[in-house]
């Protein structure tokens, strides 16, 4: 069975470096940090399967590069975020480049609710859309302004099916959701960065790939066991991706918070 994967590049983010590498303080250095990170690649991911189209993540929106897009009375969004989106960055686009229409698409996925991540939710009006129904609540309504979400920029017609985990184990992860019929392409939950997070596992004839979504920013980062600085608990991020508490975890002795 052949699968596809597409990298997906919606345009550039730059953060700021506390956000990257959590600091004492956690959230209020991120909000106080004056350096930069460098600009860092926004990704959304297309999975060609024999069962059909699933992406993974939506991107951001080149609107985002409007200075009134974002919430200026948000302490985040006042002064720790940029964004580099054209147009033709947005996935939308990119899908029609790959020769994808909207009725080849089987399932979107949303790993979280971060504006980076769902900034596109407007190419995918029709499409069956998979979510975290913990994360989905976090980030609707006037207490997910509030966090930093914006659900006031999804669209009117968004109404998103909360995943439903099965007790099917997959590595250290006691449930799973099978995204497709032959069980190769699953949901599992890694919380830290949101409490609902989720990401995707793809298993290949020769490879496995995990669609990490914001579980780590990078291999490096993630080989540290180092948290981000907006993960409401660091401890919930690193329990998931010390691979020790995994190991842990999986064998009943410690369970996420
Ligand atoms: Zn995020």
């Amino acid at each position: 069975m052949k699968v596809n994967i597409h990298a997906t590049q919606t345009g550039t983010v730059d953060i700021k470096t506390a956000h990257r590498i959590r600091k004492p303080g956690g959230l209020i250095r991120v909000f106080t940090d004056s350096r930069w990170t460098e600009w860092l690649p926004i990704y959304a991911w297309v999975i060609d399967h024999p069962e059909g189209i699933i992406v993974v993540d939506t991107g951001e929106t080149s609107k985002s590069s409007d200075p009134n897009y974002y919430p200026h009375w948000h302490p985040y969004y006042r002064g720790s975020l940029r964004m580099n989106v054209r147009p033709g960055d947005e996935i939308g686009p990119q899908l029609g480049n790959l020769g994808i229409t909207q009725k080849d698409i089987k399932t979107l996925v949303l790993t979280h609710f971060h504006t980076d991540h769902a900034g596109g939710l407007h190419h995918f009006p029709g499409t069956e859309i998979l979510v975290s129904e913990t994360d989905h609540r976090l980030a609707s309504g006037l207490g997910g302004r509030l966090r930093g979400y914006l659900p006031n920029r999804w669209p009117k017609w968004f109404s998103p099916e909360p995943i439903t985990f099965e007790p099917e184990r997959f590595g250290p992860f006691e449930r799973s959701y099978r995204l497709t019929q032959a069980g190769g392409v699953l949901i599992v939950p890694p919380p830290g960065h949101t409490p609902g997070h989720v990401s995707v596992v793809v298993n290949t004839e020769d490879v496995t790939f995990f669609l990490a979504g914001d579980t780590s920013y990078s291999e490096s980062l993630l080989i540290k066991r180092t948290p981000d600085g907006v993960s409401p608990r660091a401890s919930v991020a690193i329990d998931t991706i010390d691979p020790e508490a995994c190991r842990l975890s999986a064998s009943g002795l410690l369970t996420h918070a």
